[in-house]
C-alpha cells in the first residue's frame, strides 16, 4: 500500500508525530508489533475485576500544558488529575513532611524540620518558578540549540546564569550544599530523580537539561490520567483516527527497505508492505531501529560507532500492584494528615545512608538490601480506578534487571521480595498487612522487555538520560539515511511522558519536507533571547 509517511511505534510519541502528520493532510500509516497501542501508556485490570492499575507509567509531568494537549484539543477527551500535594515522605519516628503546589503551606512544612532549610527553599523557589516556565519548559518542546548558543543565550541575564551553574552541577551536590536537614534533602533528592527511585545519574552526575530546577518548583508537576494511564493513548488514537490516519497492530518490522540511500517503505514478518513517499521514522530503540530493521552492513562506520557507543540506563524497576480493602494509612498522619492524600508517597528511605545502599547494591547487580521504593494513593485521588470504596496503589523499587539472585528462582525471588515490600510498609503504615490486600500482581522489567522489547534490558527510557546524551549530545532526529526520522526516547528530551519527541520532530520534518503547519511552534532561540529577570 501506498502512504506520505510510516510511523513505527504506537507509543505516545509515535501517535503523537502522526497524528500532526495525518492532520497536516498525510496519507499517514502508524505501525505497532502489539495487538494493543499506547506502549508505556498502559492500565489493566490485572488484580480483580474493576480495579485498574497503570503497569508503566502513573506519574504524568505536566501533561495539561504541553503544547500537543492543546493542538490536539486533548482536554475535551483525556481529563487530568492534579493533586493539591505532589511529594510526601513519612519517616519511622513518626513524622512526616509533604510538599504542596502552594508555596506557603510547603514551606511550612519544612520549617517543622528545618527554619533554615524552608527560608532556603523560599528563595531558590521564586527563582525556580521562573527559570521552569521560562527556560525549561520552552527547552523542552524545542530542538534543543548547541551547547555554545545555549550557553552564550543564557548567560546573557543573572537568571540563564543561574540556570546554567546548576546544569553543570551534581543534584545531589546541590542539595546537600543547601539543605541541613537530612529529610529535606531526602525529599527534595527523590523530587529529582524523576520516578522516585534513586538514580545513579541524579546523584553523581551533572544534569545539563536541568531538572535539578524540578526541586525547587511546585507550580508545574505531575498530574495522574483519569481513568488510567492507558486513557491518553486513547484520546491520541481517536485524534488519529479521526483526522484519517491509518493503523496496523500486530505488525512486526521485518524491514525499513531503503532504496538509493532513502527510505521509502516497510516490510511486516506476516508479508504486508508499505510504501511511503516522504519518510518513514521510527520511535522504538536505536539498536532495533538500525540493526534489526535495516542491517549494521547497510549503515555507515560514523552511525556503528555511534550505536556501540550508546549508553542505556542501568537499572529497572520492580513493580508491585495492589488491590485493597482500604488505603494504607500512615501512622505520621497524626503528624501531617496530607501524607495520605499526596501523589508520590518516597517509602524506606529515612536516611542519606539508606538511600546510598540501595544504590551501592544496584550498581553491584545485586538485589536492595534496605527495602525502599516509591508509591501514592492513586484511588484516592482518581476513585474510579477502583470498585466503590475499594482502594488500588502500586510500589516501584528500584532494580538491576537480571540481578545476582545466588540460585534463587525468579519467581521465589518475586513472590519473596514483594513480601519484603509489604514488610517494611507496614512499618510505616500498620494496615497495610495481607489481609488488607484482596489481589497483588508483581512486574518486572523480566516482563515488561517482553511486553515492549524497545526497553531494553529494563531500561525505562529506551537511552541513559546522562549528561552525554541529553541536550544537544541527544541520539538526534535526523539520520543519515534520508527521508528517515527517530521521533522516540532517545532523542530529546528523552524517556517519559512527555510528547517531545514526537511533537518536535513532527515540526521539524514539516520545515524540512515543507508541509504546511496547522499548529504553532514556539521559536526557542527568540524565546531565549527575549529572557527578562
Ligand atoms: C514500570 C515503568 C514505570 C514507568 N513510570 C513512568 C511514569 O510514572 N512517568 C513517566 O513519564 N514515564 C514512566 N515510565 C516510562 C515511560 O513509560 C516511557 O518513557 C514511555 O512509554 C516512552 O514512550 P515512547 O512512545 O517513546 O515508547 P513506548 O511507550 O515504549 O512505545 C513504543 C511502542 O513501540 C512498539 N514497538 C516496539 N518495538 C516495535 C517494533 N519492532 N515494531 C513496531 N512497534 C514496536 C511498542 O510495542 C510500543 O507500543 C515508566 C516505564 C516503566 C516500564
Amino acid at each position: 500500500m501506498a502512504f506520505d509517511a510510516i510511523v513505527i511505534g504506537a507509543g505516545h510519541h509515535g501517535l503523537i508525530l502522526a497524528t500532526y502528520m495525518a492532520k497536516a493532510g498525510l496519507k499517514t500509516l502508524l505501525t505497532e508489533r502489539r495487538l494493543t497501542y499506547g506502549g508505556g501508556l498502559s492500565t489493566e485490570e490485572v488484580t480483580l475485576p474493576g480495579f485498574y492499575h497503570n503497569l508503566h507509567s502513573i506519574n504524568h509531568f505536566h501533561i495539561e500544558h504541553t503544547p500537543w494537549y492543546r493542538d490536539l484539543q486533548l482536554g475535551e477527551k483525556v481529563p487530568y488529575i492534579t493533586p493539591r500535594y505532589e511529594f510526601g515522605q513519612a519517616h519511622r519516628d513518626g513524622s512526616a513532611l509533604v510538599f504542596g503546589r502552594d508555596l506557603e503551606e510547603t514551606v511550612a512544612n519544612i520549617a517543622r524540620f528545618s527554619r533554615k532549610d524552608a527560608e532556603t527553599f523560599r528563595e531558590w523557589n521564586i527563582k525556580a518558578e521562573k527559570i521552569t516556565t521560562d527556560v525549561f519548559l520552552p527547552e523542552r518542546y524545542a530542538e534543543p540549540l548547541p551547547a555554545e548558543e545555549r550557553a552564550q543565550l543564557l548567560g546573557r541575564h543573572p537568571l540563564g546564569r543561574e540556570f546554567l551553574d546548576i546544569c553543570n552541577r551534581q543534584p545531589l551536590e546541590v542539595v546537600e550544599e543547601l539543605f541541613e536537614n537530612e529529610h529535606v534533602r531526602l525529599l527534595f533528592l527523590f523530587k529529582v530523580s524523576l520516578f522516585g527511585t534513586w538514580l545513579t545519574d541524579t546523584l553523581n552526575k551533572t544534569s545539563p537539561m536541568g531538572s535539578v530546577i524540578r526541586a525547587f518548583d511546585l507550580t508545574t508537576g505531575y498530574q495522574l490520567c483519569k481513568g488510567g494511564s492507558f486513557n491518553l493513548a486513547r484520546g491520541l488514537m481517536e485524534r488519529y483516527i479521526e483526522a484519517g490516519g491509518t493503523y496496523w497492530n500486530q505488525c512486526e518490522i521485518e524491514r525499513i527497505v531503503i532504496e538509493n540511500g532513502r527510505a521509502t517503505g516497510i516490510e511486516c514478518a506476516d508479508g504486508r508492505t508499505a510504501k511511503a513517499s516522504s519518510f518513514v521514522a521510527s520511535t522504538v530503540d536505536v539498536h532495533q531501529t538500525f540493526e534489526n530493521f535495516i542491517g549494521r552492513d547497510q549503515l555507515p562506520e560514523g552511525l556503528r560507532r555511534k550505536l556501540d557507543d550508546f549508553k542505556y540506563t542501568t537499572w529497572s524497576l520492580f513493580g508491585l500492584h495492589l488491590a485493597l480493602k482500604e488505603m494504607p494509612r500512615f501512622v505520621a498522619e497524626s503528624f501531617d494528615p496530607n501524607i495520605r492524600l499526596t501523589q508520590k508517597w518516597s517509602i524506606g528511605a529515612d536516611t542519606m545512608d539508606e538511600l546510598n545502599s540501595a544504590h551501592e547494591d544496584v550498581k553491584k547487580n545485586k538485589v536492595p538490601e534496605i527495602i525502599q521504593f516509591g508509591s501514592g494513593p492513586l484511588s484516592v485521588l482518581d476513585p474510579s480506578l477502583a470498585p466503590k470504596g475499594k482502594h488500588v496503589t502500586y510500589a516501584w523499587h528500584v532494580m538491576p534487571h537480571s540481578p545476582d539472585l545466588d540460585g534463587q528462582s525468579f519467581e521465589e525471588f518475586k513472590a519473596e521480595f514483594a513480601q519484603k515490600m509489604i514488610d517494611r510498609w507496614s512499618q510505616y503504615c500498620p494496615n497495610m498487612t495481607r489481609d488488607n490486600i484482596l489481589g497483588m500482581y508483581v512486574y518486572t522489567s523480566q516482563e515488561y522487555v517482553h511486553h515492549l522489547p524497545n526497553m531494553r534490558n529494563g531500561d525505562i527510557f529506551m537511552g541513559a538520560l546522562s549528561a552525554d546524551q541529553v541536550m544537544d549530545r541527544h541520539f538526534g532526529y535526523r539520520t543519515p539515511i534520508q527521508g528517515l526520522y527517530m521521533a522516540g526516547s532517545a532523542t530529546h528530551p528523552g524517556g517519559a511522558i512527555s510528547g517531545g519527541a514526537g511533537y518536535i520532530v513532527a515540526g521539524l520534518i514539516a520545515d524540512e519536507l515543507g508541509i504546511r503547519k496547522w499548529w504553532k511552534t514556539e521559536d526557542l532561540r527568540a524565546r531565549l533571547a527575549s529572557l527578562r529577570n
